[in-house]
């Protein structure tokens, strides 16, 4: 059984990425761990937007949900990817994704931090703003790059601690220089999940020997 969490900041190209790790393994669940709190957040409060569930609960609440969410996604049986974020932008500051409660119940055998030009991100970020309709409230939080600059250094920084805790490898992906052709940091980070997946499967089956 093989956990993978990977983490990147929103925009960065995340779901792309791992729906091109998924197509390479039958088996292989891709959890979003956003998506297991919402539900949950959904049952028991009766939050239905993503956006709500960042601003409109209490800091209670959403520690509450995110211990649960993780309690939900250890119980997931077989092969997973869960796909999150290391630290999450609130009113009030950064938030962690992994803190060591989170971290040590998803229990996982390595964590992927994915990095990106600045610029990649905040143009990948437009894009998906002109395909959403009711995004005026969204366009209020155009970001510059220096908060993408900050933002993914202290995701760094969280997700060294969270590797830290939970005893386990972390593989830093960086992507720093322009892209040749469209989607070419997306292939290649989903080849270098691919290749470290392969390699702790493998490593798995060597132990069970
Ligand atoms: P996403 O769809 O992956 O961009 O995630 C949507 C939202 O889910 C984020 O803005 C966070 O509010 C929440 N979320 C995702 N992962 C975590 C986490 N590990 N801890 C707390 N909140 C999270
Ligand atoms: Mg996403």
């Amino acid at each position: 059984m093989v956990r993978v969490i990977v983490t990147a900041v929103p925009g960065a190209g995340k779901s792309t990425i791992l729906k091109k790790v998924a197509e390479k393994f039958p088996d292989l669940k891709v959890i979003n761990f956003g998506d297991v709190m919402l539900e949950e957040a959904s049952r028991q409060l009766g939050i239905t937007d993503r956006d709500e569930l960042r601003k409109k609960i209490s800091f209670k609440d959403y520690r509450r949900l995110q211990e649960e969410a993780a309690k939900i996604i250890s119980g997931i049986d077989g092969d997973l990817i869960i796909d999150t974020h290391a630290a999450v932008k609130t009113v009030y500051g950064y938030y962690p994704g992994l803190p060591s409660k989170v971290v040590e119940e998803l229990n996982p055998d390595a964590i992927v931090f994915l990095e990106f030009r600045p610029e990649d991100i905040l143009a990948r970020r437009m894009k998906d703003l002109s395909k959403d309709e009711s995004n005026g409230r969204r366009l209020r939080e155009i970001e510059k790059i220096e908060d993408v600059e900050e933002h993914q250094k202290i995701s760094l920084e969280m997700v060294s601690a969270a590797a830290n805790h939970a005893s386990c490898y972390l593989l830093i992906l960086r992507f720093l220089e322009s892209q040749k052709y469209p989607y070419q940091h997306a292939e290649e980070a989903s080849l270098k999940i691919i290749e470290l997946i392969e390699k702790l499967k493998k490593a798995g089956e060597s132990l069970k020997d």
